[in-house]
């Protein structure tokens, strides 16, 4: 804290402001990952006016706040009538996709628990699944089945998935679309085969669902695959209102096929000399806050809005991934059906996280995404309204270009094959604090976890190492950046 004693509010948001501009911009479209801007004009003081007025209300008890209930019902109930959902749908309004994917799987758990006794259930992801997924078995006790994916396509394969489903399977994830390729799974299939084994599956529409649906009510757009709640054997559905419907941070929607499904990922509690608790969410306390504004932007943007959004940012990606194929050097992975593209070097002299790197350099943030179970090391690049200008667009495949040069020009970054041959040896369980200090530094974090400007040397250390040794360095990365006792 600045010690200062300017408390007057200029100062202090003054102070806050400052601290901003070391940021990436959340707005106009160059950064390329974490931040959705439609572009509208007006639209984010709409949202922060609703967030204001609501920010103190308490979702933790529905019935002292009926508000809460109003919003959310119309909220869950947009998202059924775009996403396939029908009278009985209900769902759930949370706190983003992360949560949203915890509770499909922790519904799943105890449906399977109850209805069917599992006691050690299983949960089958394809690799491409999201990290999401990951940590709500790690949390909740599911042991993760992993499924290949098809390495040009990306997209896992129907018959993989459904050879893996076992009497202990209690949930089975696809992505419309994954997160890493922006490609749909084969929904229909893996959903219809779930249901013949009677287990439940999920559809992790977190990020294309609204964009997906809304380009779906376009008559000049390539309708997508069916992938929503209207095909059978779908049981839940996430999708993120704080990305396509580019409302503020910490909102979504979690669908179920039924309420009597969605009752089993709720916790009640009456044991305690304290009010009566009944949480549908995994926070207690909970403003109202990211749910009004959710509600505003809906409402402002509409459904007409909507769709008008996501034809631009189709016709964007289009133009996008046309103007990457003509720029030596580079390849897009798969073949992109929503809006996310993930860009990987048709040359071995081009290293793809230098591009980003030079990218940076010029303005713009790409996604970097090391290579992983087929995947090789590639950008990835969300394109959102803020950017769907066709001469916008012509712009970064101008800076991208240029980027491919410069990164050329600075050659591919080597690791030194003696640390990796060192860090396959290591037992990442075992490290202890000094070892890690020295594994950090042979990657080029500084003291203080200090990051490099460039970041590819570090990335491609990381890459190289084994993914369980870049679980237990990452955090002690992170863990460094902030202070251990307060000034
Ligand atoms: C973003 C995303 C999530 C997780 O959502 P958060 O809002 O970041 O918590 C889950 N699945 C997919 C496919 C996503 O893109």
């Amino acid at each position: 804290m600045d010690e200062t004693d300017d408390r007057t509010d200029d100062a202090i948001l003054k102070h806050l402001a400052g601290l901003r501009a070391a940021d990436l911009p959340v707005h106009g479209g160059r950064t390329m990952a974490y931040v959705y801007d439609a572009g509208l004009d007006g639209l984010d003081d709409l949202a922060a006016s609703a967030q204001a007025a609501f920010a103190g209300v308490n979702g933790l008890d529905m019935t002292a706040f009926p508000s809460v209930v109003a919003l959310e019902n119309d909220v869950v109930g947009r998202a059924a009538a775009v996403l396939g959902g029908g009278p009985r749908t209900a769902g759930t309004f949370t706190s983003g996709g992360t949560e949203s994917c915890l509770l499909a799987v922790l519904t799943a758990r105890e449906h399977a628990r109850r209805t069917r006794g599992v006691t050690a259930p299983e949960i089958v992801l394809p690799v491409t699944a999201h990290a999401a997924f990951h940590k709500a078995a790690a949390l909740f006790g599911l042991t993760v089945v992993s499924v290949p994916v098809d390495p040009e396509t990306f997209r896992v394969r129907a018959e993989d998935m459904t050879a893996v489903i076992g009497p202990r399977t209690a949930l089975v994830v696809v992505s419309a679309p994954s997160y890493a390729h922006g490609v749909l799974d084969p929904v229909a299939e893996v959903a219809r085969a779930a249901a013949e084994r009677g287990t439940l599956c999920h559809v992790d529409a977190c990020i294309g669902g609204w964009y997906l649906a809304h380009r779906r009510l376009a008559d000049d757009t390539p309708p997508p695959p069916a992938f929503d709640l209207a095909v059978p054997g779908v049981t839940s559905l996430s999708v993120d209102l704080h990305k396509y419907g580019y409302t503020p941070k910490g909102a979504s929607v979690l669908l179920f096929r039924d309420a009597e499904l969605r009752r089993h990922g709720w916790f009640a509690h009456a044991s305690w000399p304290g009010y009566p608790v009944v949480n549908a969410t995994l926070q207690g306390t909970k403003s109202a806050g990211p749910l009004a504004a959710a509600w505003a932007v809906l409402r402002r943007v509409g459904a007409d809005g909507y769709t008008d959004l996501s034809r631009r940012v189709h016709a964007a990606t289009v133009r996008l991934v046309e103007g990457i194929g003509r720029i030596d050097g580079l390849r897009v992975l798969g073949a992109p059906e929503a809006s996310l593209v993930a860009v990987a070097s048709a040359d071995p002299a081009l290293d793809p996280f230098v591009v980003a790197d030079e990218m940076r350099l010029l303005g713009w943030y790409l996604q970097p995404q090391p290579a992983f179970g087929g995947s090789p090391s590639n950008v990835h690049l969300t394109v959102t309204a803020a950017v769907a200008d066709p001469d916008r667009i012509d712009e970064l495949l101008a800076h991208l270009a240029d980027a491919v040069t410069r990164a050329r020009a600075y050659g591919p970054t080597v690791v030194d094959p003696g640390l990796v041959e060192l860090a396959a040896a290591l037992d990442p369980d075992a490290l202890g604090p000094d070892e890690v200090a020295l594994a950090l530094q042979l990657a080029g974090v500084g003291p203080g976890g200090a990051l490099p400007d460039r970041m590819a040397p570090v990335l491609a250390v990381l890459q190289a190492l084994p993914p369980r040794l870049t679980e237990r360095l990452l955090p002690e990365v992170i863990s460094r950046m902030y202070v251990s006792a307060p000034a």
